[in-house]
């Protein structure tokens, strides 16, 4: 089964896309993280597209359809995650030319709503994992108090440079702008779900689960042990 997760920043996207990777075994395909691993380890496309990232732009369609291109060609897996991308029409329309290609399609799109004075609160105070990503936020769900992730027990954190006022208000900019005409567009396509992002994490966990159970085979959910959701 392939998803994407279709929202604004700070929806929650990312936080989801790893319980769904934990139980399903499905694999997360990250724009924002692929090109953050390019800038850090100042590849030649990296350096292209830091300054990009910190004004909180877009990057062009053709670094980040070539990314998941490569994934999509050299990844096997039981199901694609697409966390950030698409993230506008062109590259929905390359999505679906490259999943054809694989002999793969698109299986749901759930859009996670959450309002925008909740998002600016979310990303200002969030942090992540420096080993294993797991997300934190200062008011919700802070890092423990003795200083170790409650994932993996590692002690280094960090906060995404454009994580901040400025950066976000044109994120959300080019979200209104470029990517929410994605909502109409899958919502024709008969893809679209939507979940309600701004109940807490264990909340929207189980609605997405009832919305993929709603997608995948009853066998699926079975096999992977994944409990029905009341
Ligand atoms: P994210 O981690 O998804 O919030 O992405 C962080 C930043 O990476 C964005 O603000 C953009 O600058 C860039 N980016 C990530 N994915 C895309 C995409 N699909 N299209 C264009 N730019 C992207």
């Amino acid at each position: 089964m392939n998803i994407i997760l279709l929202g604004p920043p700070g929806a929650g996207k990312g936080t989801q896309a790893r319980y769904l990777v934990e139980e399903r075994g499905m694999v997360q395909l990250s724009t924002g993280d692929m090109l953050r691993e390019a800038k850090d380890s100042g590849t030649q496309m990296g350096k292209v597209v830091a300054d990009v990232m910190a004004r909180g732009a877009l990057v062009t369609d053709e670094i980040v359809i070539g990314l998941i291109r490569e994934k999509l060609e050299t990844v096997q897996a039981s199901g694609f995650i697409f966390d950030g991308f698409p993230r506008t029409l062109a590259q929905a329309d390359a999505l679906a030319d490259l999943l054809a290609a694989e002999g793969q399609k698109l299986d749901a799109v759930i859009e996670m709503r959450v309002d925008d004075a909740a998002l600016v609160a979310r990303i200002t105070a969030r942090s992540t994992c420096g080993a294993c990503g797991e997300v934190y936020n200062d008011q919700t769900k802070p890092i423990p108090a003795d200083g170790t992730c409650s994932s993996c027990g590692a002690t280094a954190f960090k906060r995404r440079a454009d994580d901040n006022e400025a950066s976000l208000k044109t994120r959300l900019m080019e979200y209104y702008k470029q990517t929410s005409p994605l909502i109409g567009y899958y919502y024709a396509k008969g893809l679209l779900s939507r979940v309600d992002g701004l109940g807490d994490i264990g909340a929207v966990q189980a609605e997405m689960r009832a919305v993929l159970d709603g997608v995948a085979p009853k066998a699926h959910g079975a096999a992977q042990g994944i409990e029905p959701v009341a």
